[in-house]
This record gives structure tokens, C-alpha cells and sequence, in this order.
């Protein structure tokens, strides 16, 4: 994930940035779902049934806490088909670990929406465009309505709720829009999640955007986040699995603060770029435990062993652990790979078959992975 709003304000203010000193875990509890999105990567569908129980559960929690996992994002399929998720997150609360719920907000209602907000720490809703869009790409037709309702009900309980969406060809249309619509409705935040190849993702590989797409895309967002702060409008803005983001960031942050263009190069090192395998995993619904919700490669199973012999160590975790990482092709001797980290290992070995070649949506310029 890349804080951008985050990133100008502590940077310009000279503040401590909001860091996580641990690991960050994508676990979905259920691959069960009341919708059947394009760009899925679970493939999840409403027959589901759940393999891990809620024994198994509180049991890799308690073993994630002791090797440093400090944060849960819930997410599935549509995590509020778990009638254990309440007692799940509580489990966690108890034991000092962060939640985020992240969910396609079609359960919510009047009754339940104040127990979700207490529960998670915060609640990211998704929306992929205005209403024809969303509907067409979630495969339900009404569902924007119905998600809508849930993001301001939410949101009118003043506790911190995003909008998440996710850009490719069928989208990208709607990128204005979904701004405007947070901005209209006061939303605090927004998550703009690039396309990864992998599930339904893979299958719609050819929705992604091209490179100049995203280029003009991600320009928007940045000169957004700016403009948020120069008005003091109290939008977060983040981006996801596009760590190439950055760089363009930083180039867009020295033509408005020259004089910190160091202080936010050192910033961004720090924060590292790609952090599969690193301070970040996934757990599927099955067990599986993998370095990112995309990656083509399992590192074991939390039913056959204890979550901490995982992740401790192992040859593909620490390949992955290496910073920056040894990735072939553009990225051999690009000079801002201590920023991205080489990108997603999950793009590159969907499109070469190579888990270590360069990702294959790297958009910037020879120039812009100079460093200048
Ligand atoms: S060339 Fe590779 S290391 Fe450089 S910005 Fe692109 S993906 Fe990152």
C-alpha cells in the first residue's frame, strides 16, 4: 500500500510518518461471495463452504501475534458470510492486533452497521465506477445502489470508512467520478487498487490498462492528493499493488518542494515498495499461506503446520526478503529500485512464467528510473 496523502503531510510537516512496526496479513476467511466480480482473484461464488474453523483460526492468531504479524485486513469472498467474523475481529482486538474489514457492503444494515464499525478499526467498502459501471462489473445489477447505501451508512456513524476501487479498461472511466463522489459525500478515504493477474484477474488479463492509461491515471490521483492538501480537505488517498507509483510520485513532490525532494527520497526507501513475503501475507480461505493474495506460490498451510515455522524463514521468503530484490530485465539496473522493490512478482510470473523478471506494467520512462 502507498500512503501518498500520508507521505506529503508528514514530509512537509515534518512529522513521523504513521509506521507499522510488523507485519501486515490479507486473510480470507471465506471464499464464499454474493457476487461474482471480473477482476476477482479469489473466484469466489455463493456455494462456498468454509474450511477453516473458528478454532483453527484463533489458534494461527495467537501464533501470527507472537512472530509479528500487528494488523488483519478481512477479506474473502464477502467476509460478512462468516457468522464467526464479530468473534474473530474481538479475538484480535483482545490480543492487540489492528483490523480492517474489507467488504462489498451488501450485508450492511441499520442493525448491524454500528457493530461493524465498533468491531474494525476502519471499513473499506468497494465501488468500481458509477452505476452502470459497478454494476456491470460486479455481475449484479443494483448492487451500486445497495453498496452506496452501506458506504453512507457507514460513513454516518463518523467512524473512518473508505471507498475502494479497483482501475482497469472497464473502470477507468469512472476515475473522476469516484472522486467526486467522495469528495460530495465527505468519504475519508479512497483506495485505488491496480490489477494484478491472478483468479478472475488473470482470466481478465486483457482489461488491464495500458501503460499510458495508467500513466494519465495515476497523474490524476497524484495531482488529487495535492490538491487535498493544499485545501486542507481531509481525503486520504491510497494507492495499491503498483509500487512504480512512487517514482512518479516523488517527481511530481520535487517540482512542489524541491528542497524536500531528499528528505521524501530517504522517506520512500524506508518504506521499501513491493513487501510480499516481507511485512506482508496472505492466507486463503483453504489455509494457504502466501507472500501476497496474488502470489502464484504457497509457503505452507496453517492446518498442517504452525503459522510461525512458515514464516519464519524459507528459501522463497527470503529471496523475497532481500531489499532491494535481484529482478532481471528493466529493473537489472534501474536506479529507483530501492523504492519499488521491483514491483509484483505476482505480474511477472503470470505474464514470463519468471517470478524474478521485471513486472511487465512498469510505465515509467528510462528517465524517470534514473535517479535526477
Ligand atoms: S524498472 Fe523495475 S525497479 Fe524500476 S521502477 Fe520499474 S518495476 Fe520498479
Amino acid at each position: 500500500m502507498f500512503r501518498l496523502s500520508n507521505l506529503i503531510a508528514s514530509v512537509i510537516e515534518d512529522k513521523p510518518e504513521r509506521t507499522l512496526n510488523g507485519a501486515i496479513a490479507i486473510w480470507n476467511f471465506t471464499n464464499r461471495c454474493n457476487l461474482s466480480c471480473m477482476h476477482c482473484y479469489s473466484k469466489s461464488t455463493l456455494d462456498e463452504v468454509d474450511t477453516l474453523t473458528t478454532e483453527q483460526i484463533k489458534k494461527t492468531i495467537l501464533e501470527m501475534k507472537e512472530n509479528g504479524v500487528k494488523f488483519i485486513i478481512f477479506s474473502g469472498g464477502e467476509p460478512l458470510t462468516r457468522k464467526d467474523l464479530f468473534e474473530i475481529a474481538d479475538f484480535c482486538k483482545d490480543n492487540g492486533i489492528i483490523t480492517y474489514l474489507s467488504s462489498n457492503g451488501l450485508y450492511f444494515t441499520t442493525k448491524n452497521v454500528q457493530q461493524i464499525v465498533d468491531t474494525f478499526n476502519y471499513v473499506g467498502i468497494s465501488i468500481d465506477g458509477d452505476e452502470e459501471t459497478h454494476d456491470h462489473f460486479r455481475g449484479l445489477k443494483g448492487a451500486f445502489r445497495e453498496t452506496l447505501k452501506a458506504v453512507l451508512l457507514a460513513n454516518s456513524t463518523g467512524a473512518k470508512v473508505g471507498i475502494r476501487f479497483t482501475i482497469t479498461k472497464e473502470t477507468i472511466n469512472s476515475l473522476e467520478y469516484i472522486f467526486d463522489l467522495v469528495e460530495k459525500h465527505n468519504i475519508p478515504k479512497i483506495y485505488i487498487s491496480h490489477l494484478v493477474y491472478s483468479g478472475r484477474g488473470l482470466d481478465n488479463l486483457k482489461m488491464d490498462l495500458t501503460k499510458e492509461q495508467r500513466r494519465t491515471s495515476v497523474e490524476f490521483i497524484l495531482k488529487k492528493a495535492f490538491e487535498y492538501y493544499n485545501t486542507g480537505r481531509d481525503i486520504e488517498i491510497v494507492t495499491g499493488n503498483m509500487e512504480q507509483d512512487a517514482i512518479l510520485f516523488l517527481d511530481e513532490f520535487s517540482k512542489h518542494y524541491p528542497e524536500l525532494k531528499s528528505k521524501m527520497r530517504e522517506r520512500l526507501v524506508k518504506w521499501g515498495g513491493n513487501s510480499a513475503g516481507r511485512n506482508l501475507l496472505n492466507i486463503n480461505s483453504e489455509g494457504d499461506v502466501r507472500p501476497d493474495p496474488f502470489f502464484p506460490i504457497t509457503v505452507g498451510n496453517i492446518i498442517k503446520s504452525d503459522f510461525g515455522s512458515i514464516w519464519k524463514h524459507g528459501e522463497l521468503l527470503d529471496q523475497l526478503r532481500v531489499h532491494p530484490r535481484k529482478i532481471s530485465g528493466i529493473c537489472a539496473d534501474c536506479e529507483q529500485i530501492d523504492i519499488c522493490n521491483g514491483g509484483s512478482r505476482a505480474r511477472a510470473y503470470a505474464i514470463t512464467g519468471d517470478l524474478w523478471s521485471e513486472d511487465p506494467s512498469c510505465y515509467l520512462t528510462e528517465q524517470e528510473r534514473r535517479m535526477n
